[in-house]
């Protein structure tokens, strides 16, 4: 099996590259937009980081976590989610001597052990968002609209927002005590998870996905109902701030969040096409979570979406993706004296940047030919002996068959004045004609 990628990992190929470096492009380019700046944190972390970070009463801890022991006899774990090490991040950087908010995006691979299926993967991957310092509601507004217009530049419809407040610590543990008294006389029925979470954290339980769990947790109180004055004014806020941006959003009082750091304001995007995988991205605030990790006590807020999910997303809703042409122009070659010519000419090209290439292979012309037009490029010219001494040659657009008679000694000019694609600047070219377009 040492030459098949491990269950649930999976190699992104040349082939779809390019959706992941386009979503990769407009996610970044908006965050730029909206004042965040990319952070990059390590693949692995100290367990504990996540034990308390992330809170030992998650499946994610309980359950998911690659975790082992390095050469030195130290716990290690591959990072599950970007918060805890972002958090870690902040505080060992001194980050809150800063200029405040500090407002950070990523873009990360994560790993958990899980029931591996559609959407639900052991490596996959997450787009992230965190703003350390900012206590009020209009910073999630902020969060939110940013995930709200990424998704309209992909051109996603349905895509349904749901939010809610899970209150403070002291809202919540009066809230939780009623919730026991709801559920006590139905424990038994509870599947064997909820029954562990009724001590532990029991908000957990109205999370369940087991359809029995459901039912029961449908009659339960409601937590917008049993927030304090400053948590319910806070979701208020948020509920105005998304009124006033014209941003579409349901409250959903059974939303929790999977993670135990969470306070007041949790929201998720899920998918409204049958037969997706629910949730595409999730988020919230996390009041508590810099102190957990050994901070000074900070507000904070994040979300985290899932690239694979919302890649499906995007297939389901039938918006493509297309790929952007690469290659200029394919230098086909008959003969030793052409193919020195040919080298000398794409590493000139090259050096413009222009996309080119020639043989490698010692291949036919007809082969050679086979693979320009496999590869998609949007030019090619054939040089031959005849061409080498005769200092012309024709070139073909590759698109609408066109041909023109060219000197070789003027086709890089050419190639850069009708390429449709403009190259990046060049900077060894005195007087770039690209630059004049
Ligand atoms: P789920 O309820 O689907 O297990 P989660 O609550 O565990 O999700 P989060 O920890 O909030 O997920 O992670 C944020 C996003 O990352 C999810 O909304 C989802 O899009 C994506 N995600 C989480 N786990 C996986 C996975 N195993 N494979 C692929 N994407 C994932
Ligand atoms: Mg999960």
């Amino acid at each position: 099996m040492f030459n098949q990628a491990p269950k649930g990992t999976r190699d992104i190929l040349p082939s779809e590259v390019y959706k992941w470096q386009y979503l990769e492009s407009i996610f970044s380019t908006l965050c730029a937009k909206f004042g965040y700046k990319e952070i990059r944190i390590p693949v692995f972390e100290h367990t504990e980081l996540f034990q308390r970070g992330v809170g030992d009463s998650t499946d994610i801890v309980q359950k998911e976590m690659y975790t082992f022991n390095d050469k030195a006899g130290r716990s290690i774990t591959l990072r599950p989610e970007g918060t805890a090490g972002v958090v870690r991040s902040y505080i060992e950087n001194g980050m809150a001597s800063m200029a405040q908010p500090i407002k950070l995006y990523y873009n990360i691979s994560a790993y958990r052990y899980e029931n591996v299926q559609k959407g639900r993967y052991r490596e996959f991957h997450q787009f992230g968002v965190e703003a350390f310092g900012s206590a009020g509601p209009e910073i999630d507004v902020e969060i939110i609209s940013l995930l709200s217009m990424f998704f309209e530049r992909l051109g996603l419809a349905n895509t349904g927002l749901n939010i809610n407040s899970i209150g403070c610590p002291r809202c919540r543990d009066a809230y939780h005590e009623k919730l026991k008294v709801f559920l006590r006389p139905h424990l038994d029925e509870l599947c064997e998870n909820c029954q562990n979470r009724f001590e532990r954290n029991p908000l957990r339980i109205l999370d369940c996905k087991e359809e029995s769990c459901q039912k029961i947790v449908a009659g339960a109180p409601l937590l917008p109902e049993n927030l304090c004055g400053e948590c319910g004014a806070h979701l208020e806020g948020v509920m105005s701030g998304l009124d006033n941006l014209g941003i579409v959003y349901r409250v959903d009082p059974q939303i929790v969040r999977g993670l135990d750091y969470y306070t007041k304001t949790v929201f998720e995007f899920v998918s409204e096409n049958p037969g997706s995988q629910g949730t595409i991205c999730g988020g919230g605030r996390y009041d508590g979570l810099v102190e957990v990790c050994g901070g000074a006590p900070t507000p904070g807020i994040g979300f985290a979406l899932g690239v694979e999910r919302l890649l499906m997303e995007l297939d389901s809703q039938g918006i493509l993706i297309e790929e952007p042409p690469v290659m200029d122009i394919y230098i086909a070659t008959l003969g030793h004296k052409a193919s020195d010519f040919a080298q000398r000419l794409v590493y000139e090209l090259r050096k413009c940047n222009v996309g080119a290439e020639t043989d490698l292979l010692d291949r036919s012309l007809k082969a050679q030919m086979k693979y320009a037009d496999k590869k998609g490029f949007l030019y090619t010219i054939v040089l031959g002996d005849d061409e080498i001494e005769s200092g012309k040659g024709v070139l073909r657009d590759m698109r609408s068959g066109e041909k023109k008679d060219v000197s070789l000694d003027s086709i890089i000019d050419r190639l850069k004045k009708s390429l449709l694609v403009a190259p990046e600047p060049c900077r060894t070219c005195p007087s770039d004609p690209t630059q004049q377009k």
